[in-house]
């Protein structure tokens, strides 16, 4: 392609609205521009870059024996329906006239043709991907095309017999994944994930860290635990029981509202203090019981809860149920609430805590004795330098960015739609299915973020939307543009993918700091120096070498290169 003729819009200014990096240079390089939040225009060097993604894709789920499919984004509202998933939080954007939703993720409609077409056992196995457009009612994208409200997914989902055939489809698509990351030249790892709303028994994300990154992961660098902060858990210590048989009693606490408040009236260790935090659930009032300053983690609470729906109960009607307002809420005696707690808490004593009474807080409570607690759960977030819940070293906690997500799935989709098979004794049984995400956008969005200088993007080979970018330093000079087109043509000729800048009027800084900005794996710059010796200079991108190379050997050469 020559620049001259390409629609390519780069630009020197930071745009203004874009806080990562990855955003930043997207627009900058001319690779896609924001329509309105979270829905993005790709331009045509962008979706070049999305093309090679979608490649590797496809060739390594081909290789795990996928077979490709294009469903339709518009669903009838009444299959999201019948599996449950019409309402879950910022998931679906719908078409209010027609009865229609977009799709945010697929299972719904493979579940649909699995249900009319799998009868026997020997229909199973199947793996049935595509790639596609989905959509999200992401609340507050802000990442670039990291978090869209369209982007494209490369999802997969595996049926199979049985719940040990499925362990099997779930580990060929983590091998899979292995390599298609590998491939793009990302540096990744993996972690213990949630389910989320996708529900099933086993789930691993594929992650990038980054400071750009909106989910946060618990690493161990000793002995590479790994897991997402919405799962993670450490080897903190529980609060245990002091001095047994003390009396629970009243004591006034004016004007304290917070832990930290209450910690220093009392002068006592904040971990002697148990927080009532109140929720609705599923309608019904609950009460969850956590240590002093520990954090609630919401994902950890909806999976002990087992799905549902929680709300905040509204500030007029806590007093009514408590008798209390927020600052003075406590287990003890509080009728028409389920009370759960956290682990750190089992069995505790000597615990402080609300008295349901403004201004009051009882002392002594001992949760044996003095509360029906239903249930123990870990329901903390825990916090960077906690002892590593296999090895006991510290704990750290790093932002990254979700590549790809693979997803147990078990019957739940099986179930709501009817997907069944006979086994070899004529049982009817359902089908056990998984599911896998990789977001295109990401692929090309944590390349960036992780290749790229202050001057540019870094492109690896495998993504880069042209292998080779020729600048031709003048063109008022007759032997750089018959050298230039030259070499232009002979790549071209070759099979290798070549951008040439051959703008005339663009002074060389200009078209160098292009070049660089753009990021492709080779820049040959023809220039009148070095024509003299009738040589050009090759300069790779990513390591900023330069070398001069004999006209005749310059196709040859980065051939070569580009296969090492
Ligand atoms: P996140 O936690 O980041 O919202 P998710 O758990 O909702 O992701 P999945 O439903 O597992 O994601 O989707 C599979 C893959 O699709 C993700 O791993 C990610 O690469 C990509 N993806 C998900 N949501 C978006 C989005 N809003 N924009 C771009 N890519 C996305
Ligand atoms: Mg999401």
């Amino acid at each position: 392609m020559r620049l001259s003729k390409a629609f390519i819009p780069t630009q020197k200014e930071m745009p203004a609205d874009a806080t990562i990096p990855s955003h930043q240079l997207m627009l900058r390089a001319g690779l896609m521009r924001q329509l309105t939040a979270g829905v993005y225009a790709y331009l045509p060097l962008g979706y070049r870059a999305m093309l090679k993604a979608m490649q590797i894709l496809r060739e390594e789920m081909n290789a795990i024996g996928g077979q490709e499919f294009f469903l339709p984004a518009l669903n009838p509202e009444a299959l999201w329906i019948q599996t449950g998933r019409r309402n879950v939080p910022n998931f679906i954007l719908s078409i209010k006239e027609r009865d229609l939703v977009l799709a945010p993720t697929h299972e719904e409609v493979i579940a649909w043709i699995g249900g009319m077409h799998i009868q026997s056992y020997k229909d199973l196995p199947q793996i049935w991907y595509q790639i596609q457009t989905k959509f999200r009612n992401e609340p507050r994208p802000r990442s670039g095309v990291l978090r869209g409200r369209q982007f494209i997914m490369k999802d997969s989902y595996s049926l199979d017999r049985s719940f040990e055939d499925l362990d099997k489809s779930y580990e060929d698509h983590a091998e899979a994944y292995r390599k298609i990351f590998a491939r793009c030249g990302l540096k990744f790892f993996e972690v213990k994930a949630s389910s989320g709303a996708m529900g099933g028994s086993g789930s691993q994300e594929f992650m990038v860290e980054s400071e750009s990154g909106e989910d946060t992961v618990a690493l161990c660098e000793k002995c590479h635990y790994a897991a997402n902060m919405e799962i993670a858990s450490s080897n903190v210590s529980p609060i245990g029981r002091l001095h047994d048989g003390e009396r629970v009693e009243e004591i006034h606490t004016p004007n304290v509202r917070t832990i930290d408040q209450l910690a220093a009236f009392l002068k006592v260790d904040q971990s002697r203090l148990a927080k009532s935090l109140v929720y609705r659930h599923d309608g019904k009032p609950l009460l969850i019981l956590m240590v002093g300053n520990d954090r609630l983690n919401e994902s950890k609470l909806v999976a002990a809860l087992g799905g549902g729906e929680l709300e905040p109960i509204e500030a007029g009607q806590l007093e009514a149920l408590t008798g209390a307002d927020g600052g003075s809420i406590g287990p003890v005696g509080l009728k028409g609430f389920r009370i759960i707690a956290d682990k750190r808490l089992e069995g505790a004593n000597n615990l402080i805590s609300g008295a349901n009474r403004n201004d009051y807080h009882l002392a002594n409570i001992d949760l044996q004795r003095d509360v029906a607690v239903d249930g123990y759960f870990d329901l903390r977030t825990i916090e960077d330098g906690e002892p590593c819940p296999q090895c006991g070293s510290r704990i750290k906690i790093s932002h990254a960015i979700e590549l790809g997500h693979i997803f147990k799935l078990g019957t739940k989709y099986a179930e709501a739609l009817n997907v069944s098979y006979l086994d070899e004794n004529g049982e009817k049984k359902p089908v056990v299915m998984g599911s896998y995400g990789i977001g295109v956008e990401r692929i090309i969005a944590c390349h960036i973020e992780q290749s790229r200088d202050e001057h540019g993007i870094i492109w690896d080979k495998a993504l880069a939307p042209y292998a080779v970018h020729i600048v031709a330093v003048s063109m008022n000079n007759k032997d750089i543009v018959l050298i230039s087109n030259q070499l232009y043509n002979k790549f071209s000729d070759e099979g290798v993918e070549v951008l040439f800048d051959d703008r005339p009027n663009v002074s060389p800084g200009f078209k160098f700091k292009d070049a660089d900005l753009l990021g492709m794996p080779f820049q040959i710059i023809v220039g009148e120096k070095g024509l003299k010796n009738h040589q050009v200079e090759v300069k790779r991108r990513k390591t900023g070498d330069r070398r001069l190379v004999p006209v005749g050997d310059v196709v040859k050469d980065v051939k070569k290169m580009l296969h090492e």
